[in-house]
């Protein structure tokens, strides 16, 4: 008889895609999966994550241990209570008070623990990841938008699922509206549809936010500015951070992340020049890309059990 492996299930629901594992003890992963997220997902999350689920199970090669299923961590996008497990809201996924955990608990029959993608990916990087060892962290992923995620003496702030909003700081009053009702925000100027929108507004080309940090590089004047005036906001919003929360470590991810030492290197030139008496943070790149989210679930499954 096969020997058996305590496993739990971790699931990251995106705007686009649902990204899922079974992850052991050790978080070794013994099986993984991507799939599109199902436009209905608000009306049936339970059911969703069951299918998930086997389907993570069918895929685990036979002939080995066997994996048992002890506990499931859901991550989902927007505010999110993790004290009741409930998806407050997401615009994108249609949801309003969705009791997620409650839902894929009785789906799966196992302990279940719901959480916040970008908190929960901010768990795995200072568990698994860039932020080992730095009890006072804020977690940047720029990306089609930007959030944040903060940790400080070791614990995340969740403040009910409202802190961290970082993408909707004003970083300039008379700057473009956002998506949020409000103008001038981050997100607004910073984020990576911000770039590649700013940057076709002025050339009439359409090119990733990658490409017009290499075209400033370069010497692309347009490219330069736009790129220049991003940098320059994103800085200003992690030094006024730091001012607050006193982070030692600021971690940037998501896809604009990257772009590397192009994005990194002006930041922290950017950064240093802001701040004055305040403690120096480390900028750096965070190192698990975007399977950040579905092992922070993992992470929220283990501690819980
Ligand atoms: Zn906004």
């Amino acid at each position: 008889m096969a020997d058996t492996l305590e496993v739990v299930a971790a699931i990251d629901v995106g705007g686009t895609r649902v990204k899922a594992a079974l992850v052991d003890r050790s978080f070794g992963q013994v099986a993984r999966l991507t799939c599109p997220t199902p436009p209905d997902i608000a009306q049936r999350v339970g059911a969703v994550a069951a299918d998930v689920v086997s389907e993570l199970l069918d895929g685990v090669p036979g002939g080995g241990v066997r994996p048992m299923l002890v506990g499931c961590g859901v991550v989902v996008p927007g505010l999110v209570d993790e004290r009741r497990g409930v998806g407050r809201l997401s615009v994108n996924l249609g949801w309003r008070d969705l009791p997620v955990a409650e839902s894929v608990g009785a789906a799966l029959g196992v302990p279940t623990v719901a959480g916040h993608d970008v908190r929960a990916g901010l768990l795995a990087e200072a568990r698994l990841g860039a932020a080992r060892g730095a009890p006072d962290v804020v977690f940047v992923p720029v990306g089609t938008g930007i959030a944040g995620a903060l940790m400080l003496d070791g614990r995340l702030v969740a403040a009910g699922g409202w802190a961290g909003e970082l993408g909707h700081v004003v970083a300039d009053p008379r700057g473009p509206r956002c998506g949020c009702g409000g103008r001038g925000c981050l997100e607004a100027i910073s984020s990576a549809a911000a770039v590649e929108r700013e940057y076709a507004s002025g050339s009439g080309q359409r090119v990733s936010a990658e490409v017009v940090a290499a075209r400033a590089a370069d010497g692309d004047p347009l490219a330069g500015a736009v790129w220049a005036r991003a940098v320059d906001a994103l800085a200003r919003a992690i030094a006024t951070t730091v001012s607050i929360t006193g982070v030692e470590l600021v971690l940037i991810g998501g896809g604009l992340a990257e772009s590397g030492d192009m994005l990194l290197a002006p930041l922290r030139r950017a950064v240093d020049d802001l701040l004055t008496f305040q403690r120096r943070p480390r900028l750096e790149r965070a190192a698990l890309g975007d399977r950040a989210g579905c092992l922070g679930a993992a992470c929220l499954a283990w501690e819980a059990l």
